[in-house]
């Protein structure tokens, strides 16, 4: 049944991670909603991505070492982080307000935000699971940051020590290259020293987000594909949502859960912060034997995850229009960096060869939270992060919907800020 004095009918728009975790959520909190969706299921950056559930690495994009990098490597197309040249004017100003938002006291304000959301990803997961038809999501046993020497550790370990200083909870041991290979024999003889992170997981994101739009349904929730909204109108107590065809229904309230397309409807409900797609790459190999956990080489930014008996490798940040195509040149300088890390797969055998935007905002933080409008919400924003963060947002939001008030988590992702 539906809580008192909450909105009756709810519109999601986009089935992402974002969209349908917020829809099954309010649905179990008793309100009826519907899913409309562009594409299909999974159509955007919730499917070709690493699946990587590790609250114990969710921190804000923006930080010293990452701007120190990017700009090294700014303009070289082999780079795990790719910047065009060009005058884009959203691309300068997010530029410009990221650099700003990339000091030590901004990352770790950034950071106090999203430790509480990471201590509670988890178990939103495992709420999540309890409705018997998802895909279970596994323990990382072993997840291995793999390097080739010991000092190339420094960087993840200075972060590490960051993590745990702002209050995040993570465990890690050390490993020798002989020790990282009898845990995961797909790594080379290259490596020669690991990191081992402890108490994280992994799923098949595509799969896991598929199967959470057929539990929806199940629930009796609707999920309308191949439609696309143009406007969304606030008018009196409702809003009215408008597809591409004219078609148009009203609704209590709506979320607008576009993934990297946010800024586009949310805008003129006062939502200013921008959303820009950092596009990355993957594309999935046969392995013998297959990994257990995944594989992280932070070099080259490069995220390996087991699925099935093929091993899914992801990578790359290119800040591009999220419907620029696939550039092959990514691709090419993924498989360049893995080639001599990598034992007993075939990256010549790529299936599944893929681009993705994340939704990045320029202080690092998701916009999550009511807009100008008061029937207007959105549920978004989370970057890297979005499969991890997705099913504690989607509840977190649900109950802000349904109740009236904000929890205080929500409190610092304000859309408005
Ligand atoms: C290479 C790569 C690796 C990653 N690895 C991880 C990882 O290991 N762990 C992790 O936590 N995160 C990871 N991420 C990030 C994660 O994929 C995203 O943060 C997350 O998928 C975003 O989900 P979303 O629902 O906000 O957006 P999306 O999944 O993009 O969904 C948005 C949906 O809205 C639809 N839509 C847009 N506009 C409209 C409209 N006007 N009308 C109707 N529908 C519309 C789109 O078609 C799309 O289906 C990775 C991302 C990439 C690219």
């Amino acid at each position: 049944m539906r809580e008192d004095d909450g909105p009756g009918r709810v519109a999601v728009v986009g089935a992402g991670m974002l969209g349908l975790a917020t829809a099954w959520f309010l649905q179990r909190r008793g309100v009826e909603v519907t899913v409309l969706e562009r594409h299909h299921v999974a159509a955007g950056a919730s499917w070709g991505n690493a699946g990587w559930l590790t609250p114990g690495l969710a921190t804000p994009l923006p930080e010293p070492a990452v701007l120190r990098y990017g700009v090294r490597a700014l303009l070289d197309p082999a780079s795990p982080v790719y910047v065009p040249f060009t005058a884009d004017r959203d691309l300068l100003r997010f530029l410009a307000s990221f650099t700003r938002h990339s000091t030590a006291t901004r990352w770790r304000r950034a950071m106090a935000a999203l430790i509480p959301l990471n201590e509670r990803a988890l178990p939103a997961f495992d709420l999540l699971a309890e409705s018997g038809a998802m895909v279970e999501t596994r323990e990382a046993i072993p997840l291995l940051a793999a390097y080739r020497t010991p000092p190339e550790m420094q960087g993840l370990l200075e972060e590490l020590d960051h993590l745990r200083a702002a209050g995040q909870r993570v465990e890690h041991d050390l490993l020798t290259g002989d020790q990282a290979r009898e845990l995961a024999p797909s790594l080379s003889g290259e490596i020669g020293a690991a990191i081992r992170l402890h108490g994280q997981r992994f799923v098949d994101a595509g799969a896991y987000v598929q199967a959470l739009a057929a539990a929806f349904r199940l629930g009796g929730g609707t999920v309308r594909e191949g439609v696309e909204v143009t406007e969304v109108r606030p008018r009196g107590n409702g809003v009215t949502v408008v597809g591409a065809d004219g078609a148009r229904e009203t609704f209590d309230r709506v979320v607008l859960a576009t993934g990297a397309g946010l800024g586009g409807l949310a805008r003129e409900f006062g939502v200013r912060r921008l959303v820009l797609a950092g596009r990355g790459y993957s594309f999935s190999v046969p392995v013998d034997p297959t990994p257990t956990g995944p594989i992280y080489f932070p070099r080259h930014r490069v995220a390996c995850t087991p699925l099935g008996d093929r091993l899914r490798v992801a990578g790359m940040m290119e800040l591009r229009g999220p419907d620029a195509p696939l550039d092959r040149r990514r691709i090419a300088a993924i498989v360049a960096a893995v080639r001599p890390l990598l034992s007993g797969v075939d990256l010549d055998a790529r299936t599944d060869e893929w681009v993705g935007s994340r939704p990045c905002t320029p202080d690092g933080l998701p916009l999550v939270g009511v807009t100008a409008s008061p029937q207007v919400w959105t549920a978004g924003g989370h970057g890297m992060w979005g499969i991890t963060l997705g099913p504690v947002t989607g509840q977190l939001l649900a109950e802000a919907i349904v109740t009236g008030r904000t929890p205080p988590e929500l409190t610092p992702l304000d859309p408005l800020r």
